[in-house]
This record gives C-alpha cells, structure tokens and sequence, in this order.
C-alpha cells in the first residue's frame, strides 16, 4: 500500500518522466493536435439529420441503471462521531462500509448526491478480470514479478463480486458467460495476440476464438476473432449498487446522503465538514475516485475520464432470433480507446466508451457528450448492420479516474496515515473497486491483504493544466485517429 505521495519533482526523477521532456512532448502535442481535430473531423461530421438529432436528446442524466431512491437519507446534521467516516458511496465505499460494519464498527458514509450516482450507477456491467488491461503502461514499470501480482489482484475482483452478490443476496441480472475481447479487422489480431501472449507470461490464460470457433458459438459476424476470458460476465450495475446500499443500511452503516464533504482536518481524529455538520473518527477513507482532484487531492496522479454510453429499445423477438450470440458474452473490442457491446436481460443493446472526454481542470461535469454519443451510434449500426431500424432508447455519460500507468491509485496519508484514498480504477472497477473496499475495510482493521500490497508503486506523475489537457487531449486525438483508419478498413471490406 503506498505511503504518503511523494513530491511530483521526487516522481518526476524516479520514473524517468522530466519535466522538460515533458514540456516537449506537451509542446509537441499542442503542435499536432490541430491537425489532428482536422483529421478527427472527417469522422465526427456535424450532425445531420433530424433522426440523429432526436436519438442525442434521448440524454438522461442518471442513465438508464439507476434513479434516486425512494427512501433518500437524511443530511448529515450536527457533530457526529464513529470509528470510521467514509466520503463516497459507490463501489469502493459502500464495500468498505459493509466489511467495517461486519466488524462491528460504528461507519458513517457520506455520499454528495445518492449512493450509486457516479460511475457504479452508470457503467456497462462488465465484471472482468485482468484481460484487456494497459500492460505496455505498466510491465516494465513495475517488473514481471509484480505484474503477475496486479492481474492476480484484478482476477480476484471477480471471484470477490461472485461471492458478495450470494452473500448479501442481492440479484443483479448476473450472467457469468464470459468476455471476449474481439476484433473486427484482421489488423487487430496481433494486438489481440500479443497481450494474451504477455498475459501469458504473467500466469493468465485466455483463449484464443478463431473464426470458426466466433461463429459456432453464435457471435454477430462484425467480430471477426477475439480472446476469451471464461470467468467473469456482465450484470445490472444499477441493481449491483442499490443492494450494496441496503446492505449497508441494514448493517447499520449510517448513510447520509446530499451531503458534500466541503473540508478535511487531519489529526489522530479526522474531522470532516459538510453544509450543515460535521463528522469525527479515527479513520477517514476518500472513495470518490474519479471526483478526488475536486476535493484537492491526487490531482498529479489522476484524471477524470468521461465514458458515454447508448441504449437501444429492446429487440424485437425476430431481430433477436436473427441476432445469435445465445449465450450473450460482453463483448469489448481491440480498439486503442475500446467498444463494449453487450444485451440487456430486457434485450436492450448497450455501447460504451469509443470516445474518451477529458475536461479542463479536472472537472466533472455531469453534461451530455454529443460527440461521443454520435461515435457510438455510428458503432452500433456498423457492428450489427442487420437491425438498421434499431431506435436509440438513452444515452449517458460517467466518469472513470485514470492514471498515466492505468493502474489503481490506494494509499494512505496524513501524519498519522490514517486518511485513506482509492482512484485510478481506469474504467475496471466493477470488481476491482469492490474488492478495494473490502481490502482498504480489512487495512483498517490490522491486516494488509498482500492483494493490496500488491498495488504498492509508484503513479506516474501528471503535469498540472494547461500541459495536462494539452497531453490528454493528444493522447485522445491520436488513438481516435488510430481506431478511425480501422473503422474505415471495416468500411471498406464491407463495401468491397
Ligand atoms: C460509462 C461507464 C462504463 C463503465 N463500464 C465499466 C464496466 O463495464 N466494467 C467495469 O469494471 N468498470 C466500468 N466502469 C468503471 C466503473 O464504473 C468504476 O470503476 C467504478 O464504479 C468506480 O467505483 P468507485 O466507488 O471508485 O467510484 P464512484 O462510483 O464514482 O463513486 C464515487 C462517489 O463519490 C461521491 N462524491 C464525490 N465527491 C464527493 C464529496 N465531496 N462528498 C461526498 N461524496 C462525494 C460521488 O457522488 C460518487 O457517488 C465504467 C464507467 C463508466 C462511467
């Protein structure tokens, strides 16, 4: 588990990245993005038809998992005391809550909004495992032997979820069939290829579903080939938070939500300061992962990443006989910024993610995203071309924490290390957030789970504004630039 953050000069030195070599590649980047938007806007053509127009305004702002509870709990009020106070009640937290309350400690958690507002209310249900993971980012950052260890941590998020959904009963439409991760040019194949080979190296194995074996189990046609992770699935994140809030309700974590955490004083006693109170305890954890910046931490390690996402109607009985794949695996792509693709037990489609968005200043708006919005449209129609009268039902957006080596972000801080923090979940958190909870619950409690440890290493550091945008939103152009030639490829095989 890491200690207290270095200094960004300190991290700077140790990884290598300068400052000046840094300012170079900003410099660079501010150079090339331009020509780049000029690229980008060739696939990302204004909108043009009234039909594209309506499915954009289909925007919920919730998306379509989650909507405020019926039974909302009360602002915190007043000077309250506990053992432990918990500041965000998603995944993270509310798992942290749950393990502390078994325990028999005294939790207060406050949620700004409600319990499942950020990204574990919004995301696409995909409980995976270490497939798909960044391992050109951080392998040989942090050697083999840790490496191993990471993906052993993200494994165990998986097995982790499996056993709490029976634990606390909660049925969140869980289908445990697997993931695949496809390609839908022949291009993609060697990326495919080599990350299992790497995987591999590291321990995990997953297979390889040539052609054939993609179309004897049924898989739409556009996904050519793909690994496959046996364990694993997807499920109704919605429902997956919501029975994490009862649970905790029940256990008698005290849960005050529409409370903003505003200030933190740190101290053998932490004490916390909302509207209209204020919460004490020995022990603080910040499990606000992508809002973390916003309460003025973190801000050199992570960024908030915004990842949208489209919902059809649901299929009717004839166009899901013609689509096949029985067995509904959740299904990413290989491309630099992936698509997920996935059925609904209501038979709606869900695409997520194609389009990254990052917001000056770290900030997290809670706004539609049209661009995006638009390229997942596109994904949609050019993945499953049989069903063209397929109409758009909601679109969304959220907002995931990344750091420059896409890995968690868990330490502890403080003079006495008793705040604790969790970001960084680069867009995996179904299992790995969930387990974090649970792992930084049992830290609390006297013991490190060396799948904690494992984490321990040092996040790259992020430059502050106006070099952090400029990065990021080079970053962005380039990989977006790299999937278009791709999806032109598809284009052109198709009409050739
Ligand atoms: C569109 C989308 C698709 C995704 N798809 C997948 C997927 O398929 N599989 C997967 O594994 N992961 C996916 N993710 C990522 C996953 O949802 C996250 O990693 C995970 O939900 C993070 O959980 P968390 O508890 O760390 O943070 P969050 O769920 O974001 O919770 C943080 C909470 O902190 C609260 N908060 C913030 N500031 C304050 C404050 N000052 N005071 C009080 N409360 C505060 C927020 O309101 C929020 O409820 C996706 C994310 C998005 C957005």
């Amino acid at each position: 588990m890491n200690k207290e953050p270095d200094s960004p000069e300190t991290q700077a030195d140790r990884s290598g990245v300068t400052r000046r070599g840094f300012l170079k590649g900003a410099l660079a980047t501010a150079v090339i993005a331009p020509a780049i938007a000029a690229e980008l806007s060739t696939d990302t053509a204004p909108i043009e038809n009234a039909k594209l127009v309506a499915d954009l305004e289909k925007y919920r702002t919730l998306g379509t998992w989650v909507e405020k509870p019926a039974d909302i709990q009360p602002e915190l009020e007043g000077d309250q005391t506990a053992d432990v106070v918990i500041v965000g009640a998603g995944y993270v937290g509310l798992h942290a809550a749950l393990g502390l309350a078994a325990a028999g400690k005294k939790v207060i958690v406050l949620e700004r909004e409600f319990a499942g507002f950020g990204a574990s209310g919004r995301n696409a249900g995909y409980l995976g495992g270490p497939m798909a993971l960044e391992y050109d980012l951080f392998v040989k950052r942090v050697g083999n032997e840790q490496a191993a260890r990471i993906l052993g941590f993200y494994a165990a998020g998986v097995d982790f979820v499996e056993k709490k959904l029976q634990e606390h009963a909660i049925e969140c439409d869980y289908n445990a069939t697997g993931v695949i991760r496809a390609g839908v040019d022949p291009s993609q194949e060697k990326r495919i290829r080599d990350d299992m080979a790497t995987a591999a190296g590291l321990g995990f194995s997953f297979q390889f579903l040539d052609q054939a074996a993609m179309r004897a189990r049924g898989i739409p046609p556009a996904f050519l080939f793909g690994s496959y992770a046996e364990r694993g699935g997807t499920l109704h994140p919605g429902k997956y938070v919501m029975g994490l809030r009862r649970a905790a309700l029940q256990a008698g974590v005290k849960l005050y939500e529409n409370t903003a955490l505003l200030a933190f004083a740190e101290g053998a006693t932490v004490k916390v300061q909302t509207g209209k109170g204020s919460a004490s305890a020995p022990f603080l954890i910040f499990a606000t992962n992508a809002y973390t910046p916003q309460i003025g931490l973190l801000a050199d390690k992570v960024a908030p990443l915004r990842v949208s996402a489209i919902e059809t109607e649901p299929l009717s009985a004839e166009q899901r006989a013609s689509l096949g794949w029985p067995k509904r695996e959740g299904i990413i792509t290989a491309h630099w910024t992936m698509e997920s693709h996935r059925l609904t037990v209501n038979n709606t489609l869900i695409v997520t993610t194609k389009r990254l968005n990052y917001v000056y200043g770290s900030k997290t708006p809670n706004v539609p995203d049209s661009e995006a919005y638009q390229a997942l449209r596109v994904a949609l129609h050019e993945r499953f071309p049989t069903l063209p009268e397929l109409e758009i039902r909601a679109c969304w957006s959220g907002y995931v924490s990344l750091a420059g080596d896409a890995l968690p972000v868990v330490g502890a801080m403080g003079a006495q290390q008793n705040i604790f923090y969790s970001a960084g979940c680069s867009g995996h958190g179904v299992g790995t957030q969930s387990l974090m909870g649970h792992l930084l619950a049992e830290r609390i409690l006297g013991t490190e789970d060396p799948l904690l440890s494992a984490l321990n290493h040092e996040t790259p550091w992020l430059p502050p504004e106006p070099f952090r945008w400029c990065g990021i939103k080079g970053a962005m152009g380039i990989t977006n630039t790299l999937d278009d030639q791709v999806d032109r490829r598809v284009r052109e095989r198709r009409t050739s």
